[in-house]
């Protein structure tokens, strides 16, 4: 008899096709097995899923389809990561096919069954796939020195105490340079030694970190564990690069993997540990489709699994450090702490804060900061000035009427970009060359207003013109050579490997000032660097987004971490800040380097507003070609949920805010609006979304769905 087969498959982003679909096949497959299944006039990839299969009853068993093919010599992915599944799809509202195939490498859904045989049979692993050197300049002289485990800090041994006594999950909370990486890798090395099937991930928020820590992680355990041992998975791998990781992964000959927020999702049976490296970064969360968060779910998974979590930061997330209260407040972290950098000398900057409203108007760069930088450069030392705006000036403006360089697409400004002489939308890629004349009244004189990266750079080299580079004196070149000034910022990166050419040729001393954004004020070494300066910090003390404090005061201390990295020369490195509020508390906890101070009275801001950590939020978002369109959709939303949901346990803790416009509402002529549901029960909210998730589809259907073009729920959502 034939048996019937629960199936996960790819369904379109909302469609009705909740769970799995049934399928007939004369073998019985175990769940977790990757079969092959009709799906309309396709073939897909699919997975065997959990539970009693769904029928219809009215349906004859005998017409259900069957499985085409099972990928045979695969083993089926564990309870756990299936677990993992559908606990995501269900808490973050998709579907669990959706959420499942995303997961598996888009190679294995066109893989012949010959194929993935011929994978199988070879070494999964090839180590100039995977091993691909970053050029870091120092790397060299690095990787040697990481080749072997580090004697440990009396710091760091106290943590590897702590980490190897408990269980759970852990908060790093350790200065950048107090040696979080190498404690890391010492858990990772203990695990691995003393289990020999054990498997560990590692997770970092950027792409462009993955080259450098593969780097440290194959320097210490290529030797001891097999080049093959060590594994990346990011996006920004070729599909045949990212099908060896995972079947590497799955299979288990992978001891470790590295990788974004993706890895988070890997196939990995006998996982033991995860680290969760910088969790405080926004980019942990993923913005589109299944909305997730791989901190979260790193927290999940290893519940489910049994494997200890490591969550690393110098700045950590304020619901982290929420959570990592003492136990007898509710704390269900454990915190652990490394205040101090490695070495004797080896000091945090100093914080300078410049009072600009005691500097000449119009001054770019205060005269005591230009004065700062002139003496670096004659000592030969590097500087890092920090603009977190990209091009040359964000507005091009008319000097006799009052047109601006407005995107037509966007409700933004185009953004001028002088190296091309060109307008560009950051948001939309809408892009025109500089017209010559203002297109609305003939005038020439249309001129930048504002600054970005590339003005700077430009002023910067202006303002340092006369200096010449200590030491740069040639017979040839009697006068010397003149100051360099590099900018890094996601222009100047666009082509592959670009950054990391320009990166070596910031560590091989060629550069004396480097601007840049926030690209790199994050995870890069720089050794030589002993002066880092914020230009513009005060955007944010006045957004909207009540989580723009936390992160200013997270980037500007990654910030200050790029400074004096070299214990030779960290006595004197130094970080300054440009601002009108020196008196701000967010810079007189980061002067201190106080983040604990700045996180205490962040919180008990949060708290009495009802925000996260002390409340639960999720966006329901829709997008239309019109605003009203896409207001009716949420408004008609939000009373369905208030006529039919009313009787629904927690409904009372469940607040609705009206819809309002998103910050920039209209990109690429598509108009936005969100509405946000807040509740201080996560479960009451979890209810609530899951019950109104059945209604949003009849509202879209309905009336009220018309002329709307998405909606999408982003629960805990990071911006609002
Ligand atoms: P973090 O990740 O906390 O910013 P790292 O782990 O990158 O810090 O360590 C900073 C630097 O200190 C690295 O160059 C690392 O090799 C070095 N380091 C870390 N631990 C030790 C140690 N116990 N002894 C000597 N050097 C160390
Ligand atoms: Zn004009
Ligand atoms: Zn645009």
């Amino acid at each position: 008899m034939a048996h019937l087969i629960p199936v996960l498959v790819q369904t379109p982003a909302h469609s009705q096709i909740g769970g799995a679909l049934t399928y007939q096949s004369e073998a019985s497959l175990p769940p977790g097995s990757l079969v092959r299944v009709p799906l309309g006039r396709r073939e897909t990839l699919g997975v065997v899923w959990d539970g009693a299969p769904e029928r219809d009853p009215a349906l004859d068993a005998s017409r259900l389809r069957p499985v085409s093919a099972a990928l045979d010599g695969l083993p089926p992915l564990a309870p756990n990561w299936r677990q993992l599944v559908a606990f995501a799809a269900r808490y973050y509202q998709r579907a669990p096919g959706e959420v499942a195939l995303a997961a598996l490498p888009p190679q294995l859904r066109d893989l012949s069954q010959a194929q993935l045989q011929r994978r199988l049979r070879r070494p999964p692993v090839s180590r100039t796939a995977t091993a691909s050197a970053p050029d870091g300049g120092a790397s060299d002289t690095k990787s040697a020195a990481d080749a072997q485990a580090l004697a440990l800090s009396p710091e760091q041994q106290a943590v590897m105490e702590q980490l190897r006594q408990g269980n759970g999950t852990f908060l790093l909370f350790g200065a950048t340079g107090s040696g979080k990486t190498e404690v890391y890798l010492q858990c990772v090395q203990e695990l691995l030694q003393r289990e020999p099937s054990a498997q560990a991930l590692v997770m970092v928020p950027e792409i462009n970190l993955t080259p450098q820590l593969q780097q440290r992680f194959l320097a210490r355990f290529a030797p001891v564990f097999g080049a093959d041992a060590v594994v990346s998975l990011h996006s920004g791998m070729t599909n045949p690069q990212r099908l060896r990781s995972w079947l590497a992964a799955h299979l288990g000959t992978a001891r470790i993997v590295l990788g974004t927020r993706m890895a988070v999702f890997a196939s990995m049976p006998t996982l033991r540990l995860i680290v969760v490296d910088e969790e405080h970064d926004p980019s942990y969360k993923q913005q589109e489709g299944a909305r997730y968060s791989a901190r979260d779910l790193a927290i999940y998974r290893g519940q489910l699994e049994h494997a200890k979590v490591i969550l690393g930061s110098a700045t950590p997330s304020l619901e982290s450090w929420h959570h990592s209260r003492p136990r007898a407040e509710g704390g269900r972290y454990t915190r652990l702490h490394m205040p101090s950098r490695v070495g004797d000398q080896s000091r945090l900057p100093l914080v300078r804060r410049v009072d600009m409203n005691h500097q000449p108007r119009r001054a770019v760069i205060a005269p005591p900061l230009l004065e700062a930088i002139r003496q670096r450069v004659a000592a030969g030392e590097q500087s890092l000035v920090f603009l977190n705006r990209r091009g040359y000036a964000p507005v091009l403006q008319c000097g006799s009427c009052d047109w601006k360089s407005a995107c037509p697409h966007c409700s933004a400004y185009r953004v001028f970009h002088k190296i091309d002489r060109s307008l560009r939308c950051h948001h939309c890629g809408f892009a025109e060359p500089v017209p010559r004349a203002c297109p609305q009244c003939g005038n020439l004189d249309i001129a930048p207003v504002g600054r970005g990266t590339e003005r700077l750079q430009e002023h910067l080299a202006e303002l340092l013109a006369d200096l010449r580079r200590p030491g740069s004196q040639t017979p040839d070149a009697p006068l010397g050579s003149p100051v360099l000034v590099a900018r890094i910022d996601a222009d100047s990166t666009r082509r592959a490997g670009s950054l990391q050419s320009q990166l070596a040729q910031v560590h091989s001393g060629e550069v004396d000032v480097l601007v840049g954004t926030q690209m790199v004020a994050k995870g890069h070494d720089f050794r030589r660097i002993t002066l880092v300066a914020a230009i513009n910090a005060d955007n944010a003390l006045f957004s909207s987004d009540f989580r723009a404090p936390e992160r200013l005061f997270s980037l500007l201390m990654q910030a200050a971490g790029r400074a004096g990295r070299d214990a030779a020369i960290s006595g004197h490195s130094e970080m300054w800040i440009q601002t009108f509020q020196p008196r701000h508390p967010l810079f007189e906890a980061l002067k201190r380097h106080d983040y604990p101070a700045f996180a205490e009275r962040q919180l008990l801001d949060r708290a009495g507003a009802g925000l996260p950590p002390f409340s639960f939020q999720a966006l329901l978002r829709a997008e239309a070609r019109t605003q009203e369109a896409a207001q009716a959709f949420l408004d008609a939303a939000s009373t369905a949920a208030q006529r039919q949901l009313a009787d629904l346990p927690g409904f009372d803790q469940i607040t609705l805010y009206p819809a309002v416009p998103m910050a920039v509402q209209r990109v690429a002529n598509v108009e936005r609006t969100q509405m946000l549901v807040e509740s201080p029960s996560r479960k009451a909210l979890q209810t609530f979304l899951t019950a109104w998730h059945g209604l949003l589809h009849t509202v879209r259907q309905g009336e009220a769905g018309r002329g709307l073009l998405r909606w999408a729920v982003d629960v805990d959502p990071l911006a609002i």
